[in-house]
């Protein structure tokens, strides 16, 4: 008999399925409601000859991680200025949240979590994986009434244990596209404080929400302003269409310069452990992005222009869906914010439906992405909902 005969398959990873059955899809109005590209600065480092294929030091692209964490924490941050900061260069938004849930569970020793409820799929394996014992769900979205249930939220925070865990996500939820108000956030980080909470930030979508990356940095920064100690995981792969690069970065933000070093060398560890050393290409791209005034304009713009198209799709789906009497509200569509909104359908029967008759493909949660939408297939979508519903 053969040793990998009692190996159960996993089930299917329910994106990637998705996209699958989407490209294998023949029809032609099909739509792919579920995922969501900087070919200056590719070409620039490909002609530079003093790029090496030489091994990057085991944190990464200096360059690269000086420009990241500027990014999220703003050129003036104090705790840059202070030296309170360790970056290191991770495998995509991924990698960085499981170096960050990896330095939590084995240096911190940390081994409670939560996790405001829906969240990225992918959080609660990855802190599993990393060895967190007691994974906990707490209230986050209500939908019902298509908001954030903030007290509910808080409550659960206050009666988490000293030390706990707290995955946020600083802007443009995956999935519910809706993100606490400045209020809300202030109020959150009340409750860290005072239950002595250690808050860990997933940065995907940074400018996703707003169009703006400083203003989607506002949580964080905050956070940081008020001395809390944290970890940030940021992802290029949408802001920057880089998803193949697999470029990431982890910020880990301190109280004091002096434990700066003993940070890093765990850190370094848990690399070499790992993967030994990240990849250079992605690291170059962000890096000649960010540090030139002139290419970081063009993103800057661009990323606006995105965030404006996303707006208007949600208007434009919402009015429809209403104009068609499409039995609900459909306000929230307009309210939520990035690539994501979360309609309130039945997962069996409306979500499969659409996907089974109408081709069009998102997650059985009601998730999807408003990225996949244009002025040719806005009318077929919204019929197709509509009438799956009616
Ligand atoms: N965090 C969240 C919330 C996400 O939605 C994603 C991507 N779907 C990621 C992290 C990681 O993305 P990547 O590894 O492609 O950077």
């Amino acid at each position: 008999k053969s040793v990998f005969a009692d190996i159960k398959t996993a089930p299917p990873i329910e994106v990637f399925h998705l996209t699958k059955l989407f490209m294998e899809d023949k029809h032609e109005k099909k739509v792919n409601l579920g995922i969501g590209v900087v070919k200056k600065c590719e070409l620039e480092i490909v002609k530079d000859p003093k790029l090496t294929h030489e091994y990057l030091p085991i944190l990464g692209n200096a360059e690269f991680t000086k420009a990241a964490t500027e990014l999220i924490l703003g050129k003036d941050c104090k705790a840059i200025e202070e030296n309170r900061i360790v970056a290191a260069q991770a495998i995509s938004g991924t990698g960085a949240v499981r170096l960050a849930a990896e330095f939590m569970s084995q240096i911190m020793k940390r081994r409670t979590c939560y996790m405001p409820q829906p969240t990225w799929d992918n959080h609660f394996s990855i802190f599993k994986a990393a060895g967190f014992k007691h994974l906990k769900h707490c209230p986050y979205w209500n939908a019902k009434k298509q908001k954030i249930d903030i007290s509910k939220l808080l409550a659960a925070l206050s009666e988490a244990p000293e030390g706990a865990v707290v995955v946020f996500q600083a802007a443009a939820h995956n999935p519910t596209g809706m993100d606490p108000t400045k209020k809300q956030w202030k109020q959150i980080a009340e409750v860290i404080k005072q239950r002595k909470l250690f808050p860990f930030f997933d940065v995907a979508y940074q400018g996703f929400a707003s169009g703006d990356p400083d203003r989607d940095a506002w949580a964080v920064r905050y956070f940081v302003k008020e001395g809390i100690e944290t970890l940030i995981a940021q992802s290029f792969s949408k802001s920057m269409g880089l998803y193949n690069e697999r470029i990431g970065n982890l910020v880990i933000v301190l109280k004091d310069p002096k434990h700066a070093k003993a940070v890093a060398s765990q850190i370094t560890n848990l690399i070499r452990n790992s993967y030994s050393n990240p990849p250079a290409f992605g690291s170059r791209i962000v890096a000649k992005l960010l540090t030139n005034e002139e290419n970081k304009h063009i993103w800057l713009q661009h990323l606006s222009e995105m965030s404006d198209r996303v707006k208007t799709m949600r208007r434009e789906l919402a009015e429809r869906l209403t104009e068609l009497e499409t039995p609900g509200t459909w306000d929230h569509i307009v309210k939520q914010r990035g690539m994501f909104s979360m309609l309130a359908l039945q997962p069996a029967e409306q979500c499969e439906k659409l996907i089974r008759d109408k081709h069009i493909y998102l997650l059985r949660s009601g998730r999807i992405n408003i990225c996949g939408l244009n002025t040719k297939n806005l009318e077929y979508v919204a019929e197709s909902i509509s009438e799956v519903i009616k």
